[in-house]
């Protein structure tokens, strides 16, 4: 399993690159960090688990935040409004459209590689449209798509993308957006997590 000595942070070359694509069909080994991303995520949000083995809470991990640099993402969150959940193992995902209007988490975004508290908000779309292969760890079939997401969870891949892209969240933050909308919980539970 994965521990929080396993994720790099800010300051280590591997977050800066561009991770590579990921070669179709995957291998054992993709396989696998796939898994272990998800685990990670999972475990970072069981009581006894996390307290553990004193895991960060998490709802998303990029491949780059593992030093593996290649385009694999992990997202495993509630929608804002606590109703929909939303399991993604995403392999090269892109981000193909998203909307003019913007969002922002109002209490900022936070970061399993990055330890140290920041001022801002970090500008997002409100939605987003991401083409990526979409793997089941339990049958491992994987999967092309499109989907649209939009709120806290499109917050979440967006950041998680970002990272396949060599960037982290505290190179966006600004002071304010007056004209974007940002997003509100619904249950807070979800507020203090790590992207
Ligand atoms: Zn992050």
């Amino acid at each position: 399993m994965l521990t929080m000595k396993d994720i790099i942070r800010e300051g280590h070359p591997t977050l800066r690159l561009k991770a590579k694509e990921v070669k179709i069909p995957l291998n054992k080994e993709d396989k696998n960090t796939l898994k272990l991303m998800m685990e990670f995520i999972e475990n970072s949000i069981d009581p006894v688990i996390s307290e553990e083995y004193e895991l960060r809470a998490g709802v998303g991990i990029a491949a780059p935040q593992i030093d593996v640099s290649k385009q694999m993402i992990a997202v495993k969150t509630m929608d804002e409004l606590n109703e929909t959940e939303h399991t993604y193992l995403m392999v090269n995902p892109k981000i193909i459209g998203h909307s003019i209007k913007q969002t922002y988490i109002d209490t900022g975004e936070g970061c399993l590689s990055v330890d140290r508290d920041v001022e801002g908000i970090v500008p997002r779309h409100q939605k987003v449209t991401v083409r990526s292969y979409f793997y089941d760890k339990d049958t491992e079939e994987l999967t092309k798509g499109v989907i649209k997401l939009k709120g806290y969870v499109g917050v979440v891949v967006q950041h998680e993308i970002d990272h396949i892209n060599g960037i982290l969240f505290v190179d966006k933050l600004v002071d304010d957006l007056p004209e974007a909308t940002p997003v509100k919980f619904a249950d807070l539970t979800f507020e203090e997590t790590e992207l």
